[in-house]
Parts: structure tokens; sequence; C-alpha cells
């Protein structure tokens, strides 16, 4: 019975694997088409400073509204671009579409925000990265402060050489440069200091201890390491955003240790941008 069971449930774990590889399949190959057809769109969500409520920035967020499948989230299909090299061409549609909005917006207001878009590896890598930044600001006439290109501090920390190389020129332009999931890697500070960095966006996964009550012993912790963290970054010229801010309390207590900015729920979802243009 037991051989039994057991055989029909590695029957099902394939059939679900081989389902899940088809998908996988399906998309990637399906991706080239897809961005040639316009079914990628980016929602942007804002990025407050915590001292006065002032719209700093907003980070673009690739959406695919897929015919068949509806709006697939990022973590569904970046990988796979990523596994193809398709994350190139995709990446580099995300920067002139996050840059032509940047535009509009400083054409629509003088408090513009600035943009925010999150680079794969392989884009920092890559040896076209800083030809291609420039040329779309040009094309834009983007002043390159008002473009932030956000890199997760995994991808940081195995970057190579060129890499490196690609950021400092892109920092030497004037473009803001954020590592993004601080806290969720390996990095330290100390070689932060050696990278272009401008601003360190701390993960979720921090900012959720500050959720429970402030008496709590768990939550008193989470505190102090993120108000180290925040000291310490300010020692470095850096500034620190708070990632996955949902209450007015944690933007409370991010405030009380210092947190400059945030990003979450509580201060607006990711949405398409048109709603930026109603905030200007
Ligand atoms: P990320 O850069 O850390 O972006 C923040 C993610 O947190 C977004 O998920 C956002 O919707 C979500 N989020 C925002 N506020 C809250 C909150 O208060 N609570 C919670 N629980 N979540 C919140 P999203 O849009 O699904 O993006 C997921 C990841 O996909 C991004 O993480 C980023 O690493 C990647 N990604 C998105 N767009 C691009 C892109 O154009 N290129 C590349 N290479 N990666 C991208
Ligand atoms: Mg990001
Ligand atoms: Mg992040
Ligand atoms: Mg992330």
């Amino acid at each position: 019975w037991a051989k039994t069971a057991g055989k029909g449930r590695w029957a099902l774990f394939d059939s679900e694997r081989n389902e899940r590889e088809l998908t996988r399949y399906a998309l990637s190959s399906a991706m080239p088409d897809a961005l040639d057809r316009g079914e990628f769109c980016l929602d942007y969500q804002p990025l407050v400073s915590l001292s006065d409520g002032s719209l700093l920035g907003v980070e673009a967020l690739v959406r695919w509204r897929h015919p068949k499948l509806g709006v697939l989230r990022p973590d569904r299909f970046i990988g796979l671009a990523e596994e193809t090299g398709m994350i190139v061409r995709l990446g580099g549609w995300v920067l002139a579409e996050a840059c032509r909005q940047a535009r509009r917006w400083i054409d629509l207001s003088p408090q513009a925000p600035f943009v925010s878009v999150n680079l794969a590896v392989r884009q920092v890598r890559g040896p076209g990265l800083v030809d291609e930044v420039t040329t779309i600001l040009e094309r834009y006439s983007l002043p390159p402060d008002r473009l932030q290109l956000e890199i997760t501090e995994s991808a940081m920390m195995n970057s190579a050489d060129e890499s490196v190389h690609n950021l400092r020129s892109l920092a030497d332009l004037g473009v803001r440069i954020a590592i993004d999931d601080f806290g969720t890697g390996y990095s330290n500070l100390a070689y932060l200091r050696s990278l272009p960095v401008c601003e360190l966006k701390v993960a979720g996964s921090f900012v959720e201890g500050l959720r429970a009550p402030a008496a709590d012993p768990a939550s008193i912790t989470d505190e102090r390491i993120l108000a180290t963290l925040v000291s310490l970054a300010h020692t470095l010229d850096l500034t620190v955003t708070a990632e996955g801010v949902e209450t007015a309390a944690q933007a409370d207590r991010l405030r009380a240790i210092g947190c400059d900015a945030a990003q979450g729920w509580h201060f607006g979802q990711p949405n398409p941008a048109s709603h930026v243009d109603a905030l200007l």
C-alpha cells in the first residue's frame, strides 16, 4: 500500500513539475514577442521623506500583462529573463520607459520625483550599460540625479570589476546608486564605503519587526539593530530608505531612529504613472 501511495505521489510530483517547467518554458519563449507587443508595463511606488512627508522619488516596478495568465508580478519572470539573457532587452525597455515618465513629471511639476530603476546582475556587468544610460538621459534631457539605479546587495557582493567600473562611471555622471534589499545578504558597510553608493534600502524583513508592540523584546532588538544601521550609514554619508512600511506605527518608529525615507503600503501601493501625475 505504502509503495502504491508512494508511487502515486511521485506521479503527482512529476506532473506538477512538468507543468511548472512547461509554464517556465512558455513564459521565456513568449517574452521577446510580448515586449514587442507592449505587454510589459511599469507601476510606480512612492518613496517618501520621513521628516516632512514629501515625495522624493518613485520606484519603477515591472509587470507583464499576459493575455492568458493576467497581470504577472516580476518574481514570475525576472529570473527567467536573467537565465535567457532577455533581461538585457527587457531591462533596457524599463530604463527608457521610466526615464520617459521622469521627464513628463519634470514638465508637470517643479517637485518632480526621481525614478528608481532595478537593475539585474547581467545589466550591471554588461559592457553596454553606461552608454545605454547616457543615451537615454540625453534622449529625454533628463538631469542624471532624476535617475536612481537599484542593485541588490547580493548582486553587489558578487560583482566583478566591470560592475564596479560601470557603477563608478554612472555615479560620475551624477546618477544615484542605491543598494536594494540591504540586510538580506552578507555585505558589510566597510566594503560599501568603497563603492559609489548614495543610498541603502533596508529590506522589509527588518522593518517587519517594528510591527510588534513597542514593548515586545524582539521588537526592541530589531529597532536597535535598525538604529545602529542608520547611524553607521549616516557616518558613511549614505541615506537610508526603509522598505515594506505598512503601518503608521512603523513609520513613527523609523522616524524616531533617524531613518531618512520610507516606501511601503502605508505610503502608497505600486500604481500606474497616472497616479503619480495626480500626486503632483
Ligand atoms: P524590490 O525592488 O525590493 O521591490 C519592492 C517590492 O516590495 C515590490 O514587489 C513591491 O510591490 C513590494 N512592496 C512594496 N511595499 C510593500 C509593503 O508595504 N509590504 C510588502 N509586503 N511588500 C511591499 P514587486 O513589484 O512584486 O517586485 C518584486 C521584485 O522584483 C523587486 O523587489 C525587484 O527586485 C524585482 N523587480 C521589479 N521590477 C524590476 C525590473 O524592472 N528589473 C529587475 N531587474 N527587477 C525588477
Ligand atoms: Mg527595488
Ligand atoms: Mg527592495
Ligand atoms: Mg527585491
